[in-house]
């Protein structure tokens, strides 16, 4: 059904950053459970080049029309908002896929362009599938762009594709290789633990990783679709992703989630497993279903039509149509 796309209020430029809120426009968001808001995600697109098993069904999903996206300049001016008036110091720009938006190193440059209280420029880091990373790195980087995050659950070609239902790894890597190259560094990588092959598939991603010098968080199964796709038996828990890696010859120890980070880290110390050597480095879980870190959440995210929701899985919130606030 077509939505009615609500005309933008007119907001008066902010007040500057420390001058208190002539408006009544708040100064911090605070959620009824007295979570401060310091980290935004912004989904700029629900459209995808890959279909992963755990994200969409094959056929992909109905797209929201096109009109119905968020635009730059609606993006930049939520952006304005969050982090010159509400106290966000980091911006995560996620979909779908985003680097499908062809706009995308716009939006970095004018969210880049912001400062918050403090003066300084918001974090902005993106996550990502990959794909034509290389050919956009060096221009998203210049716009500002300070990280990247890439999911990729398994190094063998087959395997990822019978993952994401596309035979892309290769252009993935190639992808990497780009944003290494622009010096998006560190490279991490996001990975979804799935109950069938976390044996076989976790100890030699994260052998992988710590030889390519890349900085691998497992996640948790989390019920981000539909209903009826997610079952309590599809999550691999934080302690049989550890099990399954000291199983394997790893060597973990405990450093904690620092900074209110979703990612939990150990250290891995150099060593061999999965008969391959590897230096030493570090691993985190994003344990959002056995550990929920749902009390000292700092983040809170605005869809790609412009709802803003929280991340938590218990208090999800009626979606709000935030254009639409004056
Ligand atoms: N397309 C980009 C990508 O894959 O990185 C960005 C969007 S994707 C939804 C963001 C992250 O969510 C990815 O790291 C992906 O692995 C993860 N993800 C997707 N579905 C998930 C699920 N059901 N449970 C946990 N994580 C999930
Ligand atoms: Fe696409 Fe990312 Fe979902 Fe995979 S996880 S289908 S790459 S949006």
């Amino acid at each position: 059904m077509p939505t009615t796309r609500p005309v933008l209020p007119e907001l008066p430029e902010g007040p500057g950053p420390s001058a208190p809120a002539a408006d009544g426009v708040p100064q911090q968001l605070v959620d009824r459970y007295g979570r401060t808001v310091r980290d935004l995600r912004l989904s700029i697109t629900d459209r995808c080049n890959l279909r992963c098993t755990y994200c969409m069904p094959a056929q992909g999903l109905q797209w929201l029309p096109t009109p119905d996206l968020l635009t730059t300049a609606e993006l930049t001016r939520l952006g304005r908002i969050a982090v010159e008036r509400l106290g966000v110091e980091r911006i995560r720009l996620t979909g779908g896929e985003p680097l499908l938006r062809r706009d995308l190193e716009e939006i970095v440059g004018a969210l880049s362009a912001l400062r918050t209280s403090a003066g300084a420029k918001p974090d902005i880091a993106l996550t990502t599938n990959g794909l034509g990373l290389e050919k956009r790195a060096a221009g998203l980087r210049a716009a500002g762009l300070d990280r990247v995050n890439i999911s990729i659950d398994s190094l063998d070609p087959q395997d990822y594709a019978a993952i994401t239902r596309r035979d892309r790894l290769a252009d993935v890597l190639t992808g990497i290789a780009g944003a290494q190259e622009a010096g998006l560094a560190p490279i991490k990588v996001n990975a979804v633990a799935v109950p069938t092959t976390v044996e076989e598939r976790a100890p030699r991603l994260l052998a992988e990783c710590l030889r390519r010098g890349w900085q691998l968080r497992f996640i948790e199964h989390m019920p981000l679709g539909p209903r009826e796709t997610w079952s309590s038996q599809d999550v691999v828990g934080v302690d049989q992703i550890l099990e399954v890696l000291r199983g394997a010859g790893f060597t973990l120890t405990e450093v904690g989630r620092p900074d209110r980070r979703p990612a939990a880290l150990w250290r891995v110390a150099a060593g061999s497993a999965v008969g391959q050597e590897h230096p030493a480095g570090t691993v985190g879980v994003i344990a959002s279903v056995t550990a929920p870190f749902c009390s000292d959440c700092d983040r809170t995210r605005i869809t790609a039509d412009g709802r803003l929701m929280t991340l938590s899985l218990i208090h999800i919130s009626e979606p709000t149509r935030l254009l639409s606030i004056s």
